[in-house]
């Protein structure tokens, strides 16, 4: 891939493999199993846990896997171009239908986003390179409505009492802990990284149309950013947000019923 001019200091995708952090994928650092985490944390602490995590618990999570992600990606500053347009492009987003958001773009070539249920919202440049400004507020809308519709918390909840996080997490107090590089790795893995089933996306894509006509943004952009992504293609093999987000291709059909 050829650099432009206004992709300057944008690091590329086999660089940021080489500072150990797999990006796409998502799992930050080495990948750590379920086995030897277990043998890290010792299987006889985990605690079986039937409640429900409280949000509050659940937020501290969320907010340690934000700074985990930002200490391993190049965070775009204020006087950074990429963040100078989101930062234009998103404002008055400061808050949204009750959520705090936090709105940042990484200097990472891939076409990814992603947000989680303690208002973290990041673009990939490279997402921001191929989309006009309506087109990415599309995207934030639609992360925004993964959280609002609840599957990113439920699949916190899920992965906080599935995995060995809980070994951590999950004992009779209601302490939580600081999570280690390689369990806030894996729960992102499983939180964040994992493909939404066709109803999320819908509910998503919903969400983020009403999104687009609260702000008085542009309708029809949800339908050209899904059509984009579907001329990028590399259908589920593809493009990052794309594995995690599926079939643009009928979404970009669904959508255009709505205009
Ligand atoms: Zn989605």
């Amino acid at each position: 891939m050829d650099d432009k001019d206004n992709t300057e200091g944008v690091i590329s995708r086999r660089e940021i493999l080489a500072m150990g952090t797999i990006l796409g994928g998502m799992s930050i650092a080495a990948p750590v199993s379920a086995q030897s985490l277990g043998n890290v944390l010792g299987s006889a602490k985990k605690v079986a846990k039937a409640a429900n995590y409280s949000d509050a618990e659940m937020k501290v999570y969320f907010d340690q896997m934000s700074e985990e992600m930002d200490s391993n990606n190049p965070v775009a500053g204020a006087d950074d171009p990429y963040g100078q347009r989101l930062a234009a492009l998103s404002q008055g987003l400061e808050t949204y239908d009750g959520l705090d958001l936090d709105i940042k773009a990484y200097l990472v070539r891939d076409v990814n986003a992603f947000a989680m249920a303690n208002g973290t919202i990041r673009i990939f440049a490279g997402l921001m390179d191929d989309f006009t400004d309506d087109e990415v507020r599309y995207v934030i809308g639609h992360e925004i409505g993964h959280v609002k519709r609840e599957h990113t918390k439920k699949r916190m909840q899920g992965a906080l009492q599935r995995e060995a996080a809980v070994s951590v997490a999950g004992t009779a107090s209601s302490d939580v802990k600081r999570l280690a590089s390689s369990e806030l790795g894996k729960l992102f893995g499983d939180v964040i990284s994992a493909q939404h089933s066709q109803k999320n996306e819908r509910q998503a894509d919903d969400y983020a149309f009403e999104f687009m006509e609260a702000n008085n943004y542009d309708t029809q952009a949800c339908v050209t950013a899904l059509e984009k992504l579907a001329g990028m293609g590399g259908g589920s093999g593809g493009l990052p947000w794309l594995q995690t987000h599926p079939s643009p291709d009928s979404r970009a059909k669904r959508m255009r019923k709505k205009l």
